[in-house]
């Protein structure tokens, strides 16, 4: 059981409003959270990764507070279009293109689960919670349904020669949701896609095709931003407390999702908190596949990066800062991170100690050192700071280095921060060392274990000259050498 500690306000930047609240829950201690989650057509790239790295801390930071998530994350696993003011190619047909597959709801289906199953591996490798809920889209197509004859019922829509749309001029509060202007969208609309739309910014709630699923106005898709209300209200309840996503899905995916929740409902507000993350660049530029520059934890973990350094180098900035990625700066997070690690294998006691005093209070829960309490709730007021996670990466290294507290205490202190950090910090000490990337020796090359060896003599002979050229020589060969008080630890240079 988690033990309490005094409760502190938890402040949150709320998109409606445009400013940062106390967070107070509308049934504590449960907390309803949803968050956008992919279309399963490809891998997501990296940028994609800090929408569901931040919501994953701002779950973990709830928990920490004492409130219970429950948490949703769609998979949208049939088309959608590749521009959300229902425009550009359809992504799941992209996919099926892309290899050579027929155009089927089934073949759709495949694609999806595949992409699906690789997105969950890689949300639990990069330290991320699990949802309570993952929801895909294709699984609530009656729900969805039903929310659209809501709104025809009510009035909210007309229908053109391609589908059903949402009339924003029926919701006056339309654009509210970060301030949009409807007026330059008009004004700004270069090339009007579709002539019958009455505003460029109504959109579809069911579009017509050949492919898809029966309904009362003929054979299609439903659109994309109903299928998020559909699952949030089939999941959630009408009105929930907390959503979030990056900062692209404001102006019309999330007002979309208002409008049809609020229209739908009668009840205001949909969502009590909108949360969104500013965007991951590489060379200042957005992410993008179509860009080219769309490298996937896949690609990271190619490269010698594991998932966990790529979360380390996200909790280095706030999620509402943009960030720009460089290799550079990756690999000085995956140095950061593994120092960090390292000092809490190391300096916590063997496992065995830790899981007899793991049944204790707070001071022994973490490898039998204690929590120190001024470290606790300074990293405590960091993280209830709008998630402050630079701030409480910061104060963990302030730790490190401060030569008055036990070490064992700093890692038990490390470990508990890390309920937050999802980093992995503590484990047993094999896991540790496979994710540290230490290699056994046994299963290094044999001249490098040769290399090694003859090094050892070297050292042992204190010719230390000679050790040094070997240890080059073995970086040479993509290895790093380094002499614990344990024994020697070889990496992957
Ligand atoms: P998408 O698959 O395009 O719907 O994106 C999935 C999530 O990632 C959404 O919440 C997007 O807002 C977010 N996202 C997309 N690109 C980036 C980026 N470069 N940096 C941060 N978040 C992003
Ligand atoms: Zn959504």
């Amino acid at each position: 059981m988690r033990v309490s500690y005094p409760s502190l306000p938890l402040t949150l930047f709320n998109t409606l409003g445009a400013r940062a609240e106390p967070f107070a829950a509308q049934n504590p201690p449960k907390v309803t959270l949803y968050t956008c989650g992919p279309t399963v057509y490809d891998y997501p790239h990296i940028g994609n990764f800090r929408a569901y790295v931040f919501a994953d801390i701002l779950k973990r930071v709830l928990r920490y507070n004492s409130f219970a998530v429950q948490h949703t994350m769609n998979l949208t696993d049939f088309g959608h279009l590749t521009d959300d003011a229902d425009a550009g190619e359809d992504k799941m047909m992209l996919a099926l293109k892309r290899a050579g597959k027929d155009i089927t709801l089934a073949n759709m289906r495949t694609i999806a689960e595949q992409y699906g199953a690789a997105f969950i591996a890689d949300m639990e490798a990069i330290g991320n919670l699990p949802p309570t809920a993952y929801t895909k889209a294709s699984d609530y197509i009656p729900e969805q349904i039903a929310l659209i004859r809501a709104l025809v019922e009510k009035g909210y829509t007309y229908q053109t020669s391609d589908g059903v749309y949402f009339d924003i001029s029926r919701f006056p509060g339309y654009g509210a949701l970060g301030n949009i202007d409807l007026t330059a969208q008009k004004e700004g609309a270069r090339v009007e896609a579709n002539p019958e739309k009455k505003h460029p910014a109504d959109f579809a709630l069911w579009k017509f095709g050949s492919l898809g699923w029966e309904s009362v106005w003929g054979k299609g898709f439903p659109g994309w931003h109903i299928e998020c209300a559909a699952m949030a209200f089939a999941t959630l309840g009408k009105q929930i407390d907390i959503h979030t996503g990056g900062r692209d899905l404001i102006a019309t995916h999330h007002n979309g999702e208002i409008a049809q929740a609020e229209a739908a409902t009668g009840k205001s507000p949909y969502v009590r908190y909108w949360l969104h993350n500013e965007f991951i660049t590489i060379n200042g530029t957005k992410i993008s596949k179509s860009l080219g520059n769309g490298i996937t934890l896949r690609g990271l973990r190619d490269r010698g990066f594991s998932p966990r350094a790529y979360r380390y180098w996200l909790l280095t900035s706030h999620y509402r800062s943009p960030a720009n990625f460089t290799f550079e700066a990756l690999s000085g997070a995956k140095q950061a991170f593994f120092r960090l690690k390292r000092f809490v294998v190391e300096e916590a006691p063997p496992p065995s100690a830790s899981l007899a005093s793991k049944s204790l209070a707070k001071e022994e829960a973490d490898g039998g050192g204690a929590v120190i309490e001024v470290y606790r709730s300074r990293f405590h007021e960091a993280i209830n700071d709008d998630l402050n996670t630079p701030r409480a990466l910061a104060l963990a290294w302030e730790l490190v280095k401060d030569p008055t507290p036990a070490p064992r205490d700093k890692a038990a202190t490390l470990a508990h921060f890390d309920e937050v950090f999802g980093l992995g910090l503590s484990g047993d000490s094999d896991t540790a060392a496979e994710s540290l990337g230490v290699i056994e020796i046994s299963n290094l090359p044999e001249e490098v274990q040769i290399l090694l060896a003859e090094r050892e003599r070297a050292r042992k002979q204190k010719k230390w000259d000679e050790a040094d050229a070997l240890r080059e020589a073995l970086n040479l060969k993509g290895f790093l050498v380094e002499d614990t008080p344990k024994a020697v630890r070889v990496t992957k240079a």
